[in-house]
């Protein structure tokens, strides 16, 4: 006797999508999810009032699975500007998109220091992965992007000033040992898409989704202790069948319960802090090139002023690990990058996400099968790409497998 079609263990963004794609093709499915809600690392909170992301992330409207999903008209998006502040000795320098701030270009110049022919290499290069044909991106051979930037002569001041501080807190890994076909493809969505956050957090992607799925589908406080094809076992409930079931549980807690060993993973922490002022009007995250301890600081009221509604600033500080720094560091540093006194600024929230992202070094496979065996399935961003994108694509890939074949 089944309870359903499929059983779902996580309503992270991979569980979703999956239960999503499957009861439009009208199966009857049941999420399991161990929290009180959706989302898994895709999560907001209030504290005091203001609107804080479980770490700071951000949403790209290029990604092809938010489109296919046309989820994005239906919230409520706030832009950050599509470049940096580099902070270089007493200077801030404007990197940014000319299109959209034609001054944008200056800084390039100024902060990244480079020579004029690492800097025109530096516009080649990007302008080749954002705009060339992305079965280029795919046909090349995946190496530690580090190795690219050394064999296209941009491992001297570009990388130091300007791709290291950038992408440190994008793949949250400074050694830039993440696959380039990745890396590569993380570049082309920055330039050729939007990047947002939703007026009530990002979380509100994920809850926007589960309100998708029929009355009763999702369950939370359901922890999943085992797994076997076609079977769960569920902590204080007994046993679950179903024809499949997709194990979407995050990388760490996934590998677990299907017997792996459990992939790599890299830790951030975020200190979302109030101030009466925002040090600058931009919404635009300020990058150290001098590879200080603070891998950015973004004011995230200048780009959503609802994150704080009436009440000043928020502004959002990452560092790579899993605890932040030691509160005098972290004012130090903040107040160099910034230029502004920020001892006066009072800590709302401290984000730690020990388990953030799957590492993907160079050499890693582009997708990771999802079918296990008949009637076990994982899906999740450490069978993709360590993104948002990864989580849904491998979600809808898992989905399209049990539809091909149950
Ligand atoms: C701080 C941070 C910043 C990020 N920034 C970006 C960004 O800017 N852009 C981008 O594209 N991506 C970003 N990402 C990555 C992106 O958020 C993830 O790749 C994606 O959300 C992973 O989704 P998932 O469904 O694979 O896993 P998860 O979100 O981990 O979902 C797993 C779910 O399974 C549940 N679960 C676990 N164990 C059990 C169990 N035993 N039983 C039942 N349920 C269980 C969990 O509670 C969770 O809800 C960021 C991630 C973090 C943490």
């Amino acid at each position: 006797m089944s309870d359903a079609d499929v059983l779902v263990v996580g309503a992270g963004l991979a569980g979703l999508a999956t239960a999503l794609r499957l009861t439009a093709a009208g199966r009857s499915v049941r999420v399991l999810e161990a929290s009180d809600g959706p989302g898994g690392r895709v999560r907001s909170d209030v504290v005091d009032g203001y609107t804080i992301d479980r770490g700071f992330q951000v949403l790209n409207t290029a990604y092809s699975e938010l489109q296919r999903l046309d989820v994005l008209d239906s919230l409520q998006l706030r832009d950050f500007d599509r470049g940096a502040l580099l902070r270089r000795s007493d200077a801030l320098h404007l990197v940014a998109d000319p299109r959209r701030i034609p001054t944008g270009v200056r800084g390039l110049a100024t902060g990244v220091a480079g020579s004029p022919a690492e800097l025109a290499r530096l516009g080649a290069f990007v302008a080749a992965v954002s705009y060339g044909p992305v079965e280029a991106l795919r046909r090349r051979p995946d190496r530690a992007f580090l190795e690219v930037l050394e064999s296209a002569g941009l491992d001297g001041a570009p990388t130091e000033h300007f791709l290291r501080p950038f992408l440190s807190g994008v793949l949250l890994e400074d050694r830039l040992t993440t696959s380039s076909r990745f890396v590569e493809y993380v570049l082309r969505t920055f330039v050729r898409g939007r990047v947002v956050v939703p007026v009530g957090g990002v979380g509100a992607l994920p809850e926007r989704l589960a309100a998708r799925l029929p009355p009763g589908a999702l369950g939370y406080g359901r922890r999943v202790v085992a797994v076997r094809p076609g079977e769960v076992d569920v902590e204080g409930e007994g046993t679950l069948r179903a024809r499949a079931v997709v194990v979407a549980a995050g990388p760490v807690q996934a590998a677990t319960l299907l017997g792996e060993a459990p992939p790599r993973v890299h830790s951030v922490t975020t200190v979302w802090h109030a101030a009466p002022e925002a040090p600058v009007q931009r919404p635009i995250l300020v990058l150290d090139t001098e590879r200080g301890p603070v891998a950015n600081t973004v004011v995230m009221s200048n780009a959503a002023p609802e994150y704080a509604t009436g009440r000043g600033a928020l502004i959002a500080s990452s560092t790579l690990g899993p605890e932040p720094l030691p509160p005098d560091l972290l004012h130090a540093t903040l107040t160099r990058l910034w230029g502004v006194d920020t001892r006066g600024w009072t800590e709302v929230a401290v984000s730690r996400v020990p388990e953030a992202l799957p590492d993907h070094p160079g050499g890693s496979p582009l997708r990771r099968p999802v079918r296990l065996a008949p009637g076990l399935l994982v899906a999740g961003d450490w069978r993709d790409t360590p993104s948002s994108q990864g989580a849904l694509l491998s979600g809808r890939r898992a989905a399209d497998a049990i539809l091909l074949r149950p």
